[in-house]
């Protein structure tokens, strides 16, 4: 893409009322609006990123057997009635809204209750299962505080998994994929050594639920790593009894801020019993579906990888979720650059080409500021030495390339 066409244009400074690096950063690079307190629109980079990591996850949702939905954003009152969930006085986050004829619904803050209701058609005999149904959808939450950027939207997407299995042994053993699972989207979005399954509350269903923290000052969590072992535990879970029970050494434990990037969550019947989702079992007896729910935050994700990643420079984006592999700039040798532009992107090789008539300091400060991991730099002494410039965004030295290799040096 040419930087002359993108609309949005990065600032110098960061905006006075963000708190967080990651909203600030974002905002200054040009990838996100914000619209709102805790309410933000992704602009073309940011979109980028996030239909990156989306699509992470959904590659390794469909491995595990993952078929993709989109349920509704407006949300039946009657479904949610069923479980006692509808209740602002059970559930505090609700954004609520009416029909003209005053009947009350609800805007989608998760969907374990429609997608329950909505699974009743297609099981019925022990054959129909084990399902496994996803979407990456919008959230809406009253959160009373959105100081975190994109990683506490009042509005965000969600990836949430829901699996129907038929026994207490088939939802373990599909647990335990789920959870391999996550550990792989999280190393290929780059944060695997900083992010710890962690021990949290399991509910009323099962003695523990899983989150994955990711070891980072900028979290609103509190958690106890045990580095040794790669597993951690919630403050919200931890005694004595918790980490015994764990085999965990209470010396060995520190604590860390983190952020909760994602979570898995054994819910057993909770929800199939109130809203009838059984299946007929060999015997032809009607038994309730047992179920679990697995999410992720792309946008949380995001938010995470730059607080994580980002230098005083800006932006700092692993391969696998930049917006463009190649950052590209012209010092005054627009034909030479326009030719490898073409060449670049004729290889598959996503570029950004710098082709704006701006200063070079200007070029370069921008170009960290955005975060694309590598910049090829052509300039007037290219075009005698036959040369270009390149350098990982984190590099301190750059490295001179002969134009005709740098298609396959990418
Ligand atoms: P938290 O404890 O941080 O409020 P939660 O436990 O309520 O989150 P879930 O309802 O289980 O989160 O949501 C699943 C995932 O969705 C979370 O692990 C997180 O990655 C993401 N998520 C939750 N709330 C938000 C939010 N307000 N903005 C962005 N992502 C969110
Ligand atoms: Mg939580």
């Amino acid at each position: 893409m040419r930087q002359s066409q993108l609309f949005t244009i990065p600032r110098k400074e960061s905006p006075k009322d963000e708190e967080s690096k990651n909203a600030q950063l974002l905002i200054r690079a040009g990838y996100i609006h914000k619209e709102m307190a805790g309410v933000y629109a992704f602009l073309p980079l940011g979109l980028r990123v996030l239909e990156k990591v989306i699509g992470i996850i959904r590659e390794e949702m469909n491995a595990i057997g993952g078929q993709e939905v989109s349920m509704t954003a407006l949300q039946n009152p009657e479904t949610w009635k069923a479980t006692g969930r509808f209740d602002d006085a059970v559930v505090d986050n609700w954004f609520k809204t009416r029909l003209k004829n005053d009947t009350e619904l609800g805007l989608a803050f998760t969907h374990e209750e429609p997608m329950t209701a909505m699974m009743r058609p297609f099981v019925r005999s022990y054959r129909d299962l084990p399902r496994y149904v996803y979407q990456f959808q919008t959230k809406f939450r009253n959160e009373t505080r959105a100081k975190s950027g994109i990683m506490r939207g009042r509005e965000f997407v969600m990836k949430d998994l829901y699996s129907f299995s038929r026994s207490q042994e088939e939802l373990d053993s599909f647990y335990e994929e789920a959870a391999a699972a996550y550990a792989r989207v999280f190393a290929r979005v780059g944060i695997g050594q900083s992010t710890y399954k962690t021990f949290a509350s399991g509910g009323v269903f099962s003695k523990y639920s899983h989150e994955y923290q990711t070891v980072c000052d900028a979290g609103e969590d509190i958690v106890y790593v045990d580095e040794e072992k790669g597993i951690a535990v919630n403050k919200e879970v931890y005694t004595d009894e918790v980490i015994a029970d764990l085999g965990l050494d209470r010396s060995k434990l520190v604590e860390k801020k983190s952020i909760e990037v994602g979570n898995i969550f054994k819910l057993g019947t909770k929800f199939s019993e109130p809203l009838n989702l059984t299946f007929k079992d060999e015997a032809g007896v009607a038994v309730p579906v047992v179920m679990g729910s697995y999410g992720i935050g792309p946008g949380r994700l995001m938010g995470t990888i730059v607080e994580l990643l980002a230098d005083e420079k800006g932006l700092v984006w692993p391969e696998s979720v930049a917006p463009f592999r190649v950052h590209l700039l012209s010092l005054g040798a627009d034909e030479k650059a326009e030719e490898i532009y073409r060449a670049l992107t004729e290889a598959g090789i996503e570029t950004l080409y710098d082709d704006r008539d701006a200063r070079a300091g200007e070029k370069f400060a921008e170009s960290d500021l955005l975060g694309i991991p590598h910049r090829v730099v052509v300039g007037r002494k290219s075009l005698e030495t036959g040369m270009a410039e390149v350098k990982g965004r984190t590099d301190e030295e750059t490295r001179s390339i002969p134009i005709q290799d740098i298609v396959n040096f990418f």
